[in-house]
């Protein structure tokens, strides 16, 4: 089995691991990555800065590995050139990153959205036991971070969407965070309204949650943001969880809203997908009671065409390594494509 490498890129920091597809990953390095204007000259900020850092690090590993995959959080166009990633410096807008790390490594190398690899991982090595996988043909994951993103496996494939074959890239398919949910919703990023995104993404619940701290309807919050060493500072989801376990009604409201929009996007996806797997991820393992059990609720009230008894839901067990895991199964396909990209 070939050793491959994986670079999981994220809003704060880079990781770069290598292993293999059947082995998992074996060793991993990471560094801060910074943004402009955070004041962090000692960080990785420029995309130079991160690719020089990636190579080395792959160079540092001192083993022989046939490809690397790339995991991007952003929007990689048809020419798989970054096309938007807000939570980046501006300079990787318009950044070739696969051609970019192959001139660096001389490795061929795929790049993709980080849900969609994400997805890849999760499939090769997340939760299902053994049996389950081996039946399983169709699974979606869905990833809860600041926004939500997707990735859909149709028949043991990665469901990217037209314009790709035998490229570096991965198509549009699966940005099931801007299925809309609600017609009359609040507005998103995406320019849509209604977006599972505006009710379940952590930036929707952070702001939410502020708001009702704020109003003073969210006391056990305000006491455990007071309760840190710097209680201006940003929270999660799972401070969220917390002060909703606390005894804070409008934050178990607030999750159990989220909780819906996530059950009946779930239900849409039995309808058109009917698949074995539906899977949560992006580390909130911290939500599970409070998501999984709504979610079955739903589908099993409004699922009638489609039979359930194959499906599984439930919160991701790779934790913050999806991305990675998923990594090392994006490089074994740039291995089919070396002579493409290294000519
Ligand atoms: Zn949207």
């Amino acid at each position: 089995m070939s050793r491959l490498f994986s670079v999981d890129l994220g809003g704060s920091s880079v990781r770069v691991g290598h292993g293999t597809i059947s082995g998992g990953l074996d060793k991993v390095s990471s560094q801060m990555v910074g943004r402009h204007g955070d004041g962090c000259d000692h960080e990785l900020v420029e995309p130079r800065q991160v690719l020089d850092f990636v190579a080395s690090a792959i160079d540092g590993f001192g083993v022989e590995g046939t490809a690397a995959g790339f995991s991007f959080p952003g929007l990689l166009d048809a020419e798989g050139r970054v096309e938007k990633a807000p939570n980046l410096s501006p300079e990787w807008q318009g950044l070739e990153i696969a051609g970019e790390l192959s001139n660096r490594t001389g490795l061929p190398v795929a790049v993709g959205n980080d849900a969609r690899v994400a997805a890849l991982g999760e499939f090769a090595f997340g939760g299902l036991v053994d049996a389950q996988r081996r039946s399983c043909t169709t699974m979606v994951y869905i990833g809860l971070g600041t926004g939500v993103g997707g990735g859909v496996v149709v028949n043991g494939e990665l469901l990217t969407g037209p314009g790709v074959g035998g490229s570096a890239r991965f198509g549009a398919a699966g940005e099931i965070g801007h299925v809309v949910i609600d017609p009359e919703g609040e507005p998103c990023l995406c320019g849509g309204r209604g977006c599972v995104e505006t009710v379940a993404g952590g930036a929707a619940l952070v702001g939410a949650a502020r708001q009702l701290r704020d109003l003073g309807a969210a006391p056990h919050l305000s006491r455990l943001l007071e309760e840190r060493d710097d209680p201006d500072s940003g929270f999660g989801v799972e401070l969220i969880a917390r002060a909703a376990r606390a005894g804070d009604h409008a934050l178990v409201e607030l999750l159990d809203r989220a909780a819906s929009a996530l059950g009946i996007l779930a239900a849409n996806l039995m309808h058109i997908l009917a698949p074995d797997f539906i899977v949560l991820g992006g580390g909130i393992s911290a939500l599970e009671e409070r998501l999984v059990s709504p979610m079955w609720r739903i589908v099993r009230e409004r699922v009638h065409m489609v039979p359930l008894d194959a499906l599984t839901i439930a919160t991701s067990a790779l934790e913050d390594r999806a991305g990675l895991l998923g990594g090392l199964v994006l490089a074994g396909t740039a291995t089919v494509n070396t002579e493409n990209i290294e000519s």
